[in-house]
């Protein structure tokens, strides 16, 4: 007799089949059109490439003991120190004007720098590394989303945030589909020349698939108004209408561009919905309490703009460690302290001195309003949302949390404003400055942001009516189009308003075959 093999153990489902839930979820309770659902379930595209560029001669630090040990005796050297760029892992680029005028003692391409310690020299190498942008849809407008430089990204993470763009630019109306992409490196291990020339080349392997009508990136994780300059520098280089391609990417800095209002736009958004969250109860943010997951653009806007409108800060945790003061935090000075001070290389709120340094998982069990997590994703898990002491969870983060954090919110009664509502200012604002380009025009930040309120204030009304299946036309919004004739949570309700505003192009235009 054979004996059976035994069961295989199941298959754990990826973060894009999980991250997918919630739109099998809705598309079921709408019984959306079998092939509009084909045609959504997977991207359009996905592409994977590979950007190479060469790397510096470094210096990076022996720490081994024994190596130490055998280069006790190895005199310092001196080098120009203009000539030696400081990266956040402790190296150095070297740079040749560092040999100016140095003295220079070397052994098995050891030295020591004075006052610094031991380094070996590593020359200069080409490195290749994993560049991807997937496009999800494009049925309502052109490819729409980030540039994210990050060391853990995946192919199947990208599928996640560009489907997340998919659902967020019809959630808040702006006629774009969805898209994402970026590259597999951590750019703090990158000298300032370095990230320019990776960038430079990523743009030149991803010309061909983008265009200020067929997609169109915007900043990151770890992207920033200078990389979509470097972005657009190279995408238009030597075009004969250059001018009129500046919409190829968004979030640009203002003078070659950008849109008043775009730096805080995510973080304002997040801070409209908030307010909206409050109004719907016959009250303010005034008063009321939050913690923070990421100071980064999202986080540390959202936290300058709900501290203006009364709130208090009581907790920030970031890449580099966690704080907490029950007196409040002053965010203009935590904004200080984080970034105007060259001392504070990491740009980090861990070692602020005006609030105690707390344990990260402790950021979860402080007593609050509001939880705000503005960081990666799959932060708010099931034994994290047990801890959670908030009345709400506002999710300034893309997919901060995970199914089984969302089954544990709604168990436990926290509600919840989900991404792709509460962090849709920023494509919202992207949208305006690719009008503005458009245009030619430069509108004004009290312009931008009424248009922004305005439209996320409205977007966000209508998600809580199909939530509670009460349709209704107001003079802000109509939500009677939406709504299922049942009760749903609001992640649900804001993936039905997505698919529905979807659907209706495929139903309208039909299927080119
Ligand atoms: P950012 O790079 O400016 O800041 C990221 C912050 O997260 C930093 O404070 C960093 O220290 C912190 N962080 C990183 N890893 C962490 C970890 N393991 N634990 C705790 N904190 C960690 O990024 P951002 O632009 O503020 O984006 C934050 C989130 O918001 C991302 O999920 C992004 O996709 C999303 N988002 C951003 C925008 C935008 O306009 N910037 C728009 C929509 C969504």
């Amino acid at each position: 007799m054979t004996s059976r093999p035994p069961p295989a153990e199941p298959k754990r489902p990826t973060i894009y089949q999980e991250a997918m839930e919630v739109f099998h979820r809705a598309a079921d309770l709408i019984g959306l059109d079998r092939r509009v659902r084909m045609e959504l379930e997977e991207p359009d595209y996905e592409h994977i490439f590979y950007v190479t560029v060469k790397l510096h001669t470094r210096l990076t630090p022996l720490t081994q003991a024994a190596e130490v040990q055998k280069y006790s005796d190895l005199t310092d050297s001196e080098l120009l120190p203009d000539g030696l760029e400081p990266l956040l892992d402790g190296s150095f680029v070297f740079k040749r004007r560092a040999l100016i005028g140095a003295r220079l003692q070397m052994r098995d391409g050891v030295v020591r720098l004075k006052g610094k310690g031991l380094y070996k020299v590593v020359p200069g190498r080409p490195e290749r590394f994993k560049a991807y942008r997937v496009q999800h849809n494009q049925a309502r407008g052109p490819y729409k989303g980030g540039i994210r430089y990050h060391q853990d990204v995946s192919l199947d993470l990208f599928k996640v945030l560009a489907a997340e763009m998919t659902w967020k630019t019809a959630i808040a109306d702006v006629p774009f589909g969805g898209a994402k992409g970026g590259i597999k490196v951590d750019p703090k291990s990158l000298s300032s020349e370095e990230l320019e020339a990776l960038t430079l080349r990523y743009m030149y392997r991803l010309k061909p698939l983008i265009g200020p009508t067929l997609d169109i990136p915007a900043p990151d994780v770890g992207t920033d108004a200078s990389i979509m300059g470097l972005l657009l520098r190279q995408f238009t280089d030597g075009e004969r209408e250059r001018h009129a391609l500046r919409g190829v990417v968004t979030g640009k800095d203002t003078r070659i561009g950008g849109s008043e209002g775009r730096v805080k736009a995510t973080g304002q958004g997040l801070a409209y919905c908030i307010q909206e969250w409050f109004a719907d109860r016959g009250t303010t943010p005034a008063g009321s309490t939050f913690v923070l997951q990421g100071f980064g653009n999202v986080g540390s806007n959202a936290a300058e703009i709900l501290t203006g409108l009364g709130a208090k800060l009581l907790a920030v945790n970031d890449a580099g460690g966690t704080i907490y003061n029950p007196g409040g935090i002053d965010v203009l000075d935590l904004i200080a302290y984080v970034y105007d001070n060259p001392a504070n290389m990491r740009k980090t709120v861990a070692g602020y001195p005006k609030a105690q340094q707390i344990g990260k998982s402790d950021l979860w069990d402080v007593e609050c309003d509001i939880c705000i997590p503005a960081a990666l994703g799959g932060e708010i898990t099931g034994p994290v949302a047990e801890r959670l002491k908030c009345k709400l969870v506002a999710e300034g983060a893309n997919g901060p949390t995970t199914a089984e954090g969302d089954r544990v919110l709604e168990k436990r009664g926290i509600e919840m404003i989900p991404d792709i509502i509460a962090n849709a200012g920023g494509v919202t604002v992207s949208y305006y400055e690719w009008i503005q380009n458009k245009r030619m025009e430069h509108w004004s930040e009290t312009e931008v942001n009424g248009r922004l309120e305005q439209a996320l204030k409205s977007n966000y009304r209508i998600i809580r009516d199909i939530s509670r299946n009460t349709p209704r036309r107001t003079a802000t919004h109509n939500s009677t189009r939406y709504c299922i004739g049942k009760e749903v949570d609001m992640r649900t309700a804001a993936m039905v308003l997505a698919l529905k505003r979807i659907e209706a192009h495929y139903q309208l235009e039909g299927f080119s075959q």
